[in-house]
């Protein structure tokens, strides 16, 4: 297999002798969208840092192109790295106009080749025509497109993103986060993007990367942080759900207040091991037949769907997604069943 692109090897990065990067691997292969996601302070940022060389390295090592870039002692200063960055408050300079930002860093170019180039990137970030226009009078979304077109002009291999939509609305944080995994993906050049909201990750990535306290504690593709989590970090930053008590009774089964559950994974633990099974909001389904009764405590309407908090009756609260049409009031009681795709438990 090719070598990736990028590799950080067991890099520790550390801020006032407290570290705030431990033993961390990551890679990103020729094209891979990768996400750090994870609560603010997790050390995010500092890894990007680190890879753009404004962070040194107390162990371990960075191989960009398999040449060495960063190791204890030697940082390879960040312009000659020749990676792109793309930062939160999108850095863009006033006195300049949009053409201008763009082709900023490529003062080798002669005046006309800058122009051409500064088209063709507005062409590519959805901006054509508005070369001329200063910053203040482009929107947040355009701004953070003129930061991206700024990022490619110099076409880098990787380009490495630091919250950039996070000064933008909801609606228009996943559109362009869609936009740019496209865009991304066109030109072939590998992205990291550090977030701490998974609807980005979800919308950018191809490979998210969720992390804790310094650490890596998964990477793996959005579906699988979803229902297949490797610890119960990961279950509980990904999406929602609540964990119940339950016992093991055997590697498919476990008893619980709501029944006995069988799902499609095998777990090694002792029969008897006391157990927090995972419950999605879509593994407890409407179901006018179903066995479970549960009193409506919190409703949440989303469009397509509501989202309830449920109290059943052995007092466990779940969350339950029903189709909007299926409306009910708080106080009232629903019937509902278990549905249950993948039964993910970790031990108490
Ligand atoms: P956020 O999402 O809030 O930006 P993050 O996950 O990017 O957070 P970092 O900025 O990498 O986290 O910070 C990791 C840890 O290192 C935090 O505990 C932070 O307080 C600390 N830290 C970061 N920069 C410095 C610094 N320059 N000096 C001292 N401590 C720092």
């Amino acid at each position: 297999m090719d070598q990736p692109l990028l590799e950080l090897k067991n890099i520790e990065c550390r801020h006032r002798g407290v570290i705030a990067v431990e033993n961390l691997n990551l890679h990103v292969n020729q094209g891979d969208l990768v996400c750090l996601l994870g609560p603010s302070g997790c050390g995010k940022t500092t890894v990007l840092r680190a890879i753009a060389g404004f962070q040194p390295l107390h162990r371990g090592e960075i191989r960009l192109r398999e040449q060495r870039i960063s190791y204890p002692g030697y940082t390879l200063a960040p312009e000659k790295r020749h990676i792109g960055m793309v930062f939160q408050d999108y850095a863009l300079f006033p006195h300049l106009d949009v053409c201008g930002n763009i082709t900023f860093g490529l003062r080798n170019l002669g005046k006309s080749e800058c122009k051409r180039l500064a088209n063709e990137m507005l062409e590519v970030v959805g901006l054509a025509g508005m070369g001329d226009r200063y910053i203040h009078e482009l929107s947040g979304g355009q701004q953070q497109r003129v930061a991206l077109a700024r990022a490619l002009a110099p076409r880098p291999e990787l380009i490495l993103m630091d919250e950039p939509f996070s000064n933008l609305d909801i609606d228009m944080r996943e559109r362009l986060s869609n936009e740019v995994r496209q865009i991304l993906k066109q030109q072939g050049t590998s992205g990291i993007l550090v977030t701490h909201d998974q609807h980005e990750a979800f919308a950018m990535g191809d490979q998210i990367s969720v992390m804790s306290e310094g650490h890596i504690l998964q990477r793996d593709t959005a579906y699988n942080l979803y229902h297949s989590p490797a610890n119960r970090f990961v279950a509980d930053f990904i999406g929602q759900g609540v964990f119940v008590r339950g016992t093991l009774v055997s590697p498919e089964t476990v008893k619980t207040a709501l029944g006995t559950i069988s799902g499609d994974r095998a777990y090694e633990w002792d029969p008897g091991t006391e157990v927090e099974l995972l419950l999605r909001p879509d593994d407890i389904v409407y179901d006018p037949e179903g066995a479970l009764q549960g009193k409506v405590l919190q409703r949440a309407f989303k469009g397509a769907e509501i989202l309830y908090t449920l109290q059943l009756e052995d007092e466990t609260e779940v969350l339950s997604l029903f189709p909007s049409h299926h409306d009910f009031a708080i106080g009232e009681q629903v019937t509902v069943s278990l549905a249950l795709d993948h039964m993910v438990v970790f031990p108490l």
